[in-house]
């Protein structure tokens, strides 16, 4: 949009055709024509003409219904429709085209990035456990939950953690320093808040990333003492 908006600024044209349905963000006195392809569609009704713009404009957008189109065979982009190899128990796991996609048999999600989430930053998105450590839990029969390292791992590229204790939820926000010209997930500068949800006075402070991992507790324990215990540990909005 920079260079429309740029154009924009130095011709002030009285008029702008375009090919094609515009941009919502593009100003201006705006005329629309349709491609060739779809001459056609003059003839049609009012009705079946917004109809038809609301399908060309909707027609790849997830989680429609197919029925709902008349004039487009509706595909759901996000539609998770290959197999794969689950990464984690080998079973048949089904992906989306962008590589995103879930494991019905170990629950495993999954993105198409999942090694080098692993590589670079040890966890993994969206499940935040690292897909190592996912395949131990798996083969004990153990539910997946990120180890405590990786939840710090998780903390630096997240920024906002939360985690599952005795049936109370924590949040952990990092405040990254932004005045840092190295700006790698490996980043540990800035302060770092934990607190008990909705529990204000609970709010502890701590000077960077280490300072929390080490001292960290929650009634004197260290959290990283009783991290087999955290039931959840994951970023926040997560889904
Ligand atoms: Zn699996």
């Amino acid at each position: 949009m920079l260079g429309y908006n740029e154009m924009m600024k130095r011709i002030k044209p009285s008029v702008v055709i375009c090919y094609d349905e515009p941009f919502k963000s593009m100003t201006g006195n705006i005329k629309e024509f349709l491609p060739t392809t779809y001459e056609w569609t003059k003839d049609l009704s009012l009705k079946d003409l917004i109809q038809f713009k609301w399908e060309k404009h909707n027609r790849n957008v997830s989680g429609l219904d197919k029925k709902d189109f008349q004039f487009f065979d509706y595909d759901d982009p996000y539609v998770k429709d290959q197999m794969v190899k689950c990464s984690i128990c080998g079973s048949v796991a089904l992906q989306d085209q962008y590589g995103n996609g879930e494991c019905k048999n170990c629950g495993w999600k999954f993105s198409k990035d999942e090694k080098m989430y692993e590589e670079k930053m040890g966890i993994s998105y969206p499940m935040l456990v690292s897909p190592t450590t996912a395949r131990e839990q798996y083969k004990k029969g153990l539910p997946f939950k990120a180890t405590f390292e990786e939840f710090i791992n998780g903390m630096k590229f997240y920024s906002e953690m939360t985690l599952t204790y005795k049936n109370k939820i924590y949040g952990v926000f990092f405040y990254r320093d932004k005045t840092l010209k190295a700006k790698t997930f490996q980043e540990e500068d800035g302060q770092v808040e934990f607190f008990e949800d909705t529990v204000n006075s609970s709010l502890v402070k701590f000077d960077n990333v280490s300072d929390f991992a080490n001292k960290a507790n929650i009634n004197g324990t260290l959290l990283k003492e009783l991290w087999k215990d955290v039931s959840f540990a994951g970023f926040m909005y997560c889904g």
